[in-house]
């Protein structure tokens, strides 16, 4: 389940916030004497997603030293831990400096930040949602915790930035890489299953998929690490014939890539990059998929230099979320080159995962838009004013705005082009929000 801090000053609130959102109480974690406490967690449901809220208030009191310094002690293991991080102001009293160095210390985290302002009931709390802009971390929710105003802002605010809900229970590290082998017909496949399955120390033969017309076959690969492959070139033999040509299944293609993190596109090389391979293409970036092409049949391929030119141009020019994708060139009949592709699997499947922290992300974001400003709209420029990243797998980036849903499509491409630029995710689809703010 995803984790959620609260944290803040003292008194700020952040007890009664975490009585109004909790359901139930869990386990204790370490309730040692003599150890150092761990935090409580409770469960809780935000915004529909059931989550941890992770308990930092009874720490608060141990070390008497500034409070700054207090805050941090209390927070920094849960912070450590959490997915999402509710930073609590008081509003009333307006943001103090110590709130100012915690929020400097809060924009090196991995996590994303949301600023709740509290005690809003009545008249107060304008002044403070203003400051709190300051803080950089974009809106803030302005709540009373007390009187239960704004709970359910914060709690459709707080589950659009929670990451993505797992597709399966079984656990991040036991979990096998998981691959779709995807092309048209005659691009060799099968063939290139084979020659995997035959190298490689195979645990499984096929079996039947999640979905009916998926195959999966098992294997270790030279890494040492499990490596799944789901096939649709398994029941490519049931499909149709149609006028003496073979259909592409793009359902069955669309179930390998669901179950799949990362698409290997087999090309035949002699043919080039055509309109169905670009088909299958898209629905690898549609479906989110880490992307490599495995440009197959090289051995037959007299014009090595134009072959490779003409898949990453035709890329360039027709698809551009997969821009700078890697190419292997091999033979799966041969082998050759074969060994290559796995490397190049995981090169890609990490950029996939990568998470940018905060931080890092809005000195891109900064720049990007110094380098170019948004554009107008209905006369005035389109204030964009923070960016997070609440998911990797595809990498996702959430930019907030009082009006950054009038962005036009050719400024929203350029923000994911330069981000894939700056952190060097080519192959990769990139998914961007926007949230407009008021
Ligand atoms: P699939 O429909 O994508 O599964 O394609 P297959 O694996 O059945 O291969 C289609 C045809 O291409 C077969 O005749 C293979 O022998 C041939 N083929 C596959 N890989 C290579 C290769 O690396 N080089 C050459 N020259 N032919 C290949």
């Amino acid at each position: 389940l995803p984790r959620i801090a609260i944290i803040g000053r003292p008194n700020v609130g952040k007890s009664t916030l975490f009585n109004r959102l909790v359901r139930r109480k869990l386990a204790i974690v370490d309730d040692t004497p003599g150890v150092t406490r761990d935090f409580k967690e409770y469960e809780a449901r935000i915004g529909g997603r059931d989550v941890l809220l992770l308990d930092t208030a009874g720490l608060e009191e141990a070390p008497p030293d500034t409070v700054a310094g207090r805050m941090r002690a209390s927070s920094e293991a849960a912070i450590r831990q959490a997915d999402l991080i509710l930073f609590m102001i008081d509003a009333k009293a307006g943001l103090t400096p110590s709130d100012r160095a915690f929020a400097t210390w809060l924009r090196r985290q991995k996590a994303p930040v949301l600023v709740v302002a509290n005690k809003t009931e009545g008249r107060h709390g304008g002044m403070a949602a203003m400051e709190a802009y300051e803080l950089g971390f974009g809106d803030p929710v302005a709540i009373s915790a007390e009187h239960g105003e704004g709970i359910s802002d914060l709690h459709s605010t707080a589950a659009a930035l929670l990451p993505e809900e797992p597709e399966e229970e079984e656990d991040e590290k036991d979990r096998p890489l998981r691959l779709a082998i995807v092309g048209r017909p005659n691009a060799g496949k099968s063939t290139l299953l084979n020659t995997l399955l035959g190298e490689e120390r195979m645990i499984t033969g096929p079996e039947p998929g999640l979905t009916r017309d998926a195959v999966t076959s098992e294997f270790i690969d030279d890494q040492g690490g499990r490596v799944r492959i789901v096939d649709t070139a398994g029941m490519r033999k049931k499909a149709k014939v149609v006028e003496g040509l073979e259909q592409m299944s793009v359902g069955a293609t669309i179930n390998a890539l669901k179950e799949a993190e990362v698409a290997v596109l087999v090309l035949d090389a002699l043919l080039g990059l055509d309109e169905q391979d670009l088909r299958i293409a898209r629905l690898a970036e549609r479906e989110g998929r880490a992307v490599v092409i495995a440009l197959n049949k090289w051995d037959a391929v007299e014009d090595r230099t134009a072959a490779r030119h003409g898949v990453q141009d035709t890329l360039m020019t027709s698809l551009a979320q997969l821009k700078g994708v890697t190419v292997v060139a091999m033979s799966a009949a041969t082998g050759r080159g074969v060994d290559k592709l796995m490397p190049a699997i995981r090169e890609t499947l990490e950029r996939w995962n990568r998470r940018v922290p905060t931080g890092e992300l809005n000195r891109w974001f900064e720049g990007a838009l110094e380098k170019h400003q948004p554009p107008l709209a209905d006369g005035r420029r389109i204030k964009l004013r923070y960016a997070t990243m609440p998911k990797a797998r595809p990498p996702t980036i959430v930019i907030f705005g009082p009006r950054a849903e009038d962005l036009p499509e050719d400024y929203r491409r350029y923000l994911v082009n330069s981000f894939r630029d700056t952190f060097d995710m080519p192959g990769v689809p990139i998914r961007l929000q926007l949230r407009g703010t008021t």
